[in-house]
């Protein structure tokens, strides 16, 4: 099965995407991500992605496929796409040779997500992710698990997030209402605890 996780900063499509992935074996794939290890990598599309993503800004489409290309070449049992498509210019691309059975959208209140957002780290060595509101390090500014560095990520100061939230409603609200259209769409409600969050996309799935 292949899905789609949609939502909003801070809604969780990240976190529930790494339970199904365990779950069920689906690759987890997120743009966000692998543009980040571009970033990380110095690789030239790295480079010019950072511009973009420091502003809350989309990445232009062109260097978005050339990285979901390797990404959706190789799936398995199946597949969750996190982050992409976010524009009907990606869905059109995407929907050439490939099929999106079902489309999770996990919706959440802007004044959460902006709250949830801005109290987002992570380890800078490990990548484990935390959050100041529920999920602290032991040490204040230290990986619990590897003794890293915890920061915030550059895009994660509350301007460029609401720039971000407006961005998605903009841009994803045509494809919300495509799915919508095709009946593929399923709501589910962001602002229940993780366990409840995920038992009911499982149950909407029907897996
Ligand atoms: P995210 O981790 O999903 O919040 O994405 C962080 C940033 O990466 C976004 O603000 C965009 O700058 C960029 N990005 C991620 N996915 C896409 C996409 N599908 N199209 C364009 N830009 C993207």
């Amino acid at each position: 099965m292949n899905i789609l996780l949609i939502g909003i900063q801070g809604c969780g499509k990240g976190t529930q995407a790494m339970i199904l992935e365990e779950k069920f074996g689906w690759k987890h794939i997120t743009t966000g991500n692998l543009l980040r290890e571009s970033i990380e990598n110095k690789t030239k599309l790295g480079l010019t992605a950072k511009k973009f993503m420091d502003e809350g800004e989309l990445v232009p489409d062109k260097y978005v496929f050339k990285i979901v290309e390797d990404a959706l070449s190789n799936i398995e049992k199946g597949s969750i796409l996190d982050g992409f498509p976010r524009n009907m210019e990606q869905l059109k691309y995407l929907e050439k040779n490939f099929t999106i059975d079902k489309v999770v959208l996990l919706e959440l209140s802007d004044e959460k997500a902006i709250e949830r957002v801005s109290s987002r780290r992570n380890c800078v060595d490990c990548k484990k992710d935390y959050n100041l509101l529920y999920s602290k390090p032991e040490k204040e500014g230290i990986c619990d698990v590897c003794g890293g560095e915890i920061v915030q990520r550059d895009d994660d100061h509350e301007e460029a997030i609401i720039k971000r939230i407006e961005k998605f409603y903009k841009d994803t609200s045509e494809v919300i209402s495509y799915f919508s259209n095709a009946a593929k769409l399923i709501r589910v409600n962001a602002d229940d605890p993780i366990n409840i969050i995920q038992e009911n996309i499982v149950k909407a799935l029907n897996v």
